[in-house]
Formats: structure tokens, sequence, C-alpha cells
């Protein structure tokens, strides 16, 4: 050894082959695996050492090498792909973006990407607000799509750039707006799946909607007393599975039970999700508290003023990016070390900011910002980036003309009420 790191591909081949990826559940050998998978599909099939490390982690701290990462090009494709993983007794990952923190979307096997072909939004209907998407939509395609007819789905994790909505169904995922429009479940209408099985078929809610699944109305009725006590005790519940849905006062609902589930009951191949309509006139509130624990307890008074998203930052999040980017990179905040950025809509500007200066008068603290509506958000602050775009809101400047070019004209009465005494 001469003390110099081993060229790349010499490196990454040692550290897949390092990682056994022997399984009970693979019964023949991943070359035969490899081999029938090419045979029945049309897509990708790729076992190079690369592109199974690539594929061996998402964004959680988990590392599993699969035996083979396939691309299906539509839906028969990743039927095929089921079907042959299904046959040799391999197990199966769907994968969207990967954005996942908790291991989720890595596994032995045979991981399948969604997202290179299976990206389509098959249609908007703007009459039922609804979108029928394949599943390796990104989320924030579907927001520039529904966005002219002035709507958007609810949920938006902060990775919505990458997350795609199979992902976002399978985690169930939230985002600062599911306080105003709920979790994906809450938001999703029927899927089109494939269970371990290979039965395909159409899971929604009302009368009749479990029977495609044998036995699965029996056992939600065995154990109702259960479900009605242990499950859905709190409204951001997402971990395990959401068997409240099942039940009658629940809509008898099988596609939302199925979101949350991590692929592990089902893989999606198309959804029907809800979209809501865009708020009009979102003002932002950021509100600082000593420290995040106080920022916390804040949250239930203001929660009872309806507003469209909250999200908590921490001094040391910033302090990590002023390390960074340097003190521009932050925005001016009021004092304190926790703050709440809190979005709330109304009826039009001027309604909006009456409901932010009633939630600054509930928000227990003096240290308050308040940013106008969207189109003269980047008036806000010291650099113009103190309101960030929040996912779904109409793009800056898009209703009355560029930003930086119109003089803001705020409405009437809407100066900011709480006092602007920033550091
Ligand atoms: C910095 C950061 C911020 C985040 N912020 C948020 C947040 O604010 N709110 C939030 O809820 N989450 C958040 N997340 C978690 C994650 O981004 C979201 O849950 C996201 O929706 C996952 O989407 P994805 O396409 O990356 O899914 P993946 O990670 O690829 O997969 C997620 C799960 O869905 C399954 N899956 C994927 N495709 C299918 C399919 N076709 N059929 C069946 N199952 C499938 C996977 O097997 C896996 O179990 C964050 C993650 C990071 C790294």
């Amino acid at each position: 050894m001469d003390g110099r790191p081993p060229a790349a591909a010499t490196w990454e081949t040692a550290r897949v082959s390092s990682v056994s990826t022997e399984h009970p559940e693979t019964a023949t050998p991943r070359a035969d695996l490899v081999a029938d998978l090419r045979r029945a599909m049309t897509g990708g099939v790729d076992d190079s050492s690369r592109r199974r490390a690539e594929y061996s982690t998402d964004a959680s701290n988990y590392r599993v090498v699969p035996d083979v990462v396939v691309f299906p090009r539509d839906t028969d494709d990743a039927l095929a792909a089921l079907a042959t993983a299904r046959e040799h007794g391999a197990p199966i990952t769907a994968r969207g973006g990967g954005t996942s923190v908790a291991g989720n979307a890595v596994g032995p096997g045979v991981v399948i990407d969604f997202s290179r072909h299976l990206n389509r939004i098959l249609e908007i209907d703007p009459s039922s607000r609804t979108a029928r998407v394949e599943p390796g939509v990104i989320m924030s395609a579907l927001q520039a799509r529904a966005r002219p007819h002035g709507l958007r789905f609810g949920p938006d994790p902060s990775t919505q750039a990458r997350a795609t909505l199979a992902g976002m169904i399978g985690n169930n995922a939230c985002g600062p707006h599911a306080v105003a429009y709920g979790r994906t479940a809450d938001n999703t209408v029927a899927l089109d799946v494939v269970d371990g099985t290979g039965r395909r078929f159409t899971a929604r809610a009302g009368a009749g909607a479990l029977d495609v699944v044998p036995g699965l109305d029996a056992l939600a009725r065995r154990h109702l007393a259960l479900i009605r006590t242990e499950f859905a005790r709190f409204a951001r519940q997402v971990s395990g599975y959401s068997l409240e849905h099942l039940a009658p006062e629940h809509g008898t609902d099988l596609a939302k039970f199925l979101v949350g589930t991590e692929g592990t009951l089902v893989t999606v191949l198309e959804a029907t999700v809800a979209l809501v309509p865009i708020a009009s006139s979102p003002v932002l509130l950021a509100l600082g508290y000593p420290d995040m624990p106080s920022a916390a307890d804040a949250v239930p008074a203001l929660l009872a003023h309806h507003p469209l998203a909250i999200e908590g930052l921490d001094a040391r999040l910033l302090d990590v990016v002023r390390r960074h980017k340097g003190d521009a990179a932050v925005p001016e905040l009021p004092p304190g070390a926790g703050w709440l950025l809190v979005e709330v809509g109304g009826d039009s500007d001027e309604h909006a900011l009456e409901r932010a200066r009633a939630i600054a008068a509930d928000a227990g603290t003096p240290p308050c910002e308040t940013c106008p509506p969207a189109p003269r958000r980047r008036r806000c602050g010291r650099s113009g980036r103190t309101a960030p775009d929040w996912p779904g809101a109409p793009p800056m400047g898009s209703r009355r003309g560029r930003v930086g070019r119109t003089r803001p004209s705020r409405p009437s009465g809407s100066a900011p009420t709480c006092a602007s005494s920033r550091r």
C-alpha cells in the first residue's frame, strides 16, 4: 500500500462486496434473478456495483445493498418486475426520491425506482379538485400543474422538489401546511395497487371497499373496539398501520388505510389525490421565543386560529447556515433563540392581515415580524429573504407585476401590528 486512496471503482466494489447481500428470502442466486428481470422488463435492470452502492442509501443513516435496481418504463413493466421478484422470492423495495429519513427506501433484493419513467401527471380535474398521477411524479411538478387552476396538493414536506407522490403516500408525508390541509392520507382518494401475491385492485372508500382484500372486512370488524380506542389518538399519528380508516365512521377507506404503509402491503401504480384551493392572501408571521420549548408551548393557542402553516426554527439551525454561508444568508428575524413561522390566509389582504394581528395578540411573545401577502413578501426583511415561498403559493409577483418593481401598496390599516423589534 502506498497510502493513496484506491481508485473510485475499486473502492465502490470493495464497499459493496464488504456487505453481505445474502438474505434467507432470496431462494435463487442473484444472477438468475437479474437475468430473468432483463428478460421480463423493457426498462433498465442494473446490477453494477456503482448502481447498487448508490441505491444502498437514502436520506437516512442506514445502508442496505440491494441485489439489483430496476427502472420500469410503464405500469406493465413494473408488474413484470414484481412478478419476477415474486417468482424468485426476492424482497422488493419501491423507491421514489429516496428522501426518507428512517431507512424506508432501502432494502435487499430488488429496488424499483418509480421516479425515472413513471412520472406523468395523467389528469387534473378542477371540477372535482382531484389529480390522477403516476407514482413517480415529483410533488413540486404537481403543484406547478395545479397552480393555473388555483389549486395545490395540501401536504408539502420540505423535500417537495425531490419527493414523489408515491413516496409521500408511502410515508404519509405531512409538512408545514398539514395543519390546514391534513396528512397525505387525508388527501388521498383512490389508489391503483398490486399486493405481494400479484393481485391488482383499486383501493377506495365506501361500502364494500374492503371486499377486494379477502378477510379484511371481517378482521376490521373483529377488532373494531381496539381500533376505536387505540388508533388515531392524535391528528399527526403517522407511524404504524392506520387501521382507523377501516372503521365505518371513518368511511371504510381502504385507500387512506394503505397510506403510510411504506410499501409493505402494496405497491402503488397510480394515485388519485385531492387538491385544495390556493389561499389567496397568505400573510407570514415570524414569532421569536427564548427557546424552542417556549415556542412549542405557544403552538396550541396559535392552532386555535386555524393557520395555513406553522414551522418551528431553532437558533442552532440558523447558526449552521451562518457558519457555512455567512450572516447575509440568514433572514432578519425578531429577537429570540427559537422561532415559529406562521402563515395565515383570508378572503382578502386586509382580512388576512386582520387574522395575523389576532394571532400576534395570542402568540405570548412581543417579538414579532409580519410579512404582507405573497406578492409583496420580498419586501420583508433586511435581505428580502425573510419570507420563504411556501410550496403551492403563487410565484412571487405573479398577481401584481414583478416584485422589486412594484411599489407595495398596503391596504389601509394593514401595517404590522406587533412590534417590529429587530435585533
Ligand atoms: C431534509 C428533509 C426534510 C424532510 N421534511 C419532511 C417534512 O417536512 N414532512 C414529511 O412528512 N417528511 C419529510 N421528510 C421525509 C421525506 O422527504 C418525505 O416523507 C417524502 O414524502 C418521501 O418521498 P420520496 O419520494 O423521497 O419517498 P422514498 O423515500 O423514496 O420512499 C418513501 C416510502 O414510500 C415507499 N414507496 C415509494 N414508492 C412507492 C410505490 N410506488 N408504492 C409503494 N410504496 C412506495 C418506499 O418504499 C418508502 O417506504 C424530509 C426528509 C428530509 C431528508
